[in-house]
């Protein structure tokens, strides 16, 4: 039995180590020359960097356990803030909180829309902001929701699906926002002690290694009937096109239908990481520093050294600010550097270096059409019979870590079930 996983970042390592696991082996294709995809980190100046900084948080022990064994942990008590209209607020947000720092205007504002907001009890919300505003009333969803997250995505908040409101809007109602113990609203979490998230890749990677080929890109498949019965890759060496019983594909899901020439009108959103070290021990206690307003230009800033500070450099420090907005690229750095230094948040002059990274495919984007487009593209697939799927941007659905890693669990089962001889 021959499988091929596309794709080395944690679902394909966890995949074909599952499948380890289970006596069984794979063939791992990732395009990069080291593993990881989103959740790979890398050294710089001395620090381990994460794509944007991860935390692992999850509700499910055998999970838990899992990864715990894989490498030792750190469990920290989240710490973040939010900046807004000049001031720092809690994350995740609280309206009572919004109404006390911003008395009376606009704070009254948000407690009047919010009783006086018009009944609609029992009608669906057609987007992300009908929802704000069915929930929170006008002034806290033009004050905070709509403009963080037309911030994120880059299109308007009418555009953008409910579902992105159901997952992500970490507050229930004025009256019921302490739900507390959810995975929104999780109080600690967990992180790798050495070596940045990506030591989870790390690891599997050690274990798997025979079954990864890296800088290896996968450029065609080949179909017979209801199969894909081979596949061209490319390598320094040129291009091979080998057969497989099984294939799994955790490639972005707009990158997979290229490969069929299928074209479907699924968008990513592109997350850019600037990674700034500065000259001294500490900027902040906190994980992450939320920027909700449009007037700066990244949504996120984290201090790595806060995840954990073992064995990186003490009187340094490295944060990450992650930028979802258009913006001149040669110009990002400054611009960003610039935004920190207004808010007094660092000074400008302690930046000893600068890095720019793009991710194309950051952020799965939920607009109106999403889930519509999606089942065309469940429709278009489905029909394969060894085909499988299984990750965040293969399955087009924002996932952490833990469910990527319970996903490909379930995914190893299937396989091993249908293809025991
Ligand atoms: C900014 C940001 C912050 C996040 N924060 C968190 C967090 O705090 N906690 C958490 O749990 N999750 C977080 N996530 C989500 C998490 O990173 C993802 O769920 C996870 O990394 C997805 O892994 P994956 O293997 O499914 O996909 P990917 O990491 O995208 O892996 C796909 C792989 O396919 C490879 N590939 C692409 N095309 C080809 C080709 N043609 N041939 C061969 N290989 C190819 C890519 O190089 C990549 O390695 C965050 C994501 C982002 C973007």
């Amino acid at each position: 039995m021959k499988i091929a996983i596309l794709g080395g970042g944690i679902s394909g390592l966890s995949v074909g180590w599952l499948l380890r696991q289970s006596g069984w082996s794979s063939t791992i294709f990732e395009h990069q020359s080291s593993c990881g995809g989103l959740a790979r980190s890398f050294r710089w100046h001395g620090f381990h960097c994460d794509i944007a900084a991860h935390r692992f948080y999850t509700t499910n022990q055998a999970t838990l356990k899992t990864f715990s064994s894989l490498v030792p942990l750190v469990r920290n008590i989240r710490q973040s803030k939010i900046f807004i209209d000049g001031k720092w607020i809690t994350d995740p947000v609280n309206p009572l909180e919004l109404a006390i720092k911003f008395f009376p205007n606009p704070g009254l504002s948000f407690i009047w829309d919010y009783f006086t907001r018009e009944s609609t009890s029992g009608v669906a919300a057609a987007s992300f902001d009908s929802f704000a505003l069915q929930h929170y009333g006008q002034s806290l969803t033009e004050f905070f929701f709509r403009p963080y997250t037309e911030k994120l995505f880059g299109i308007s908040a009418n555009e953008i699906s409910t579902t992105w409101a159901t997952q992500k809007i970490r507050v229930s109602g004025i009256l019921d926002m302490i739900k507390r113990n959810s995975k929104t609203y999780f109080r600690h979490f967990y992180y790798p002690k050495e070596g940045g998230y990506g030591a989870f890749c790390q690891r599997f990677y050690q274990d798997i290694q025979k079954d990864v080929r890296l800088s290896t890109s996968v450029k065609a498949l080949h179909v017979v009937g209801n199969q894909i019965v081979a596949i061209t890759y490319e390598t320094e060496d040129g291009e091979r096109t080998e057969e497989f019983d099984a294939v799994v594909s955790t490639l972005p899901l707009t990158v997979f239908m290229q490969l069929l020439n299928i074209s479907i009108r699924l968008k990513f959103q592109p997350v850019s990481l600037v990674y700034l070290l500065l000259d001294q021990p500490q900027v902040s206690q906190n994980h992450w520093i939320y920027f909700a307003h449009k007037n700066f230009l990244m949504n996120r800033v984290s201090e790595f050294k806060n995840f954990s500070d073992y064995g990186i450099p003490q009187n340094k420090t490295v944060l990450c600010a992650e930028m979802t907005m258009d913006y001149p690229r040669e110009q990002i750095i400054e611009r960003v550097i610039q935004d920190l230094d207004n808010v007094n948040f660092i000074r400008k002059g302690r930046v000893i270096d600068a890095l720019l990274l793009d991710e194309p495919f950051g952020y799965p984007i939920y607009n109106r059409q999403y889930e519509e487009q999606l089942t065309v593209a469940k429709a278009a697939l489905e029909g394969y019979s060894n085909l499988y799927f299984t990750g965040r941007n293969a399955v087009f659905t924002h996932m952490d870590i833990d469910e990527n890693f319970e996903s490909a669990l379930n995914l190893r089962d299937t396989l091993v079930q249908k293809f025991q001889r």
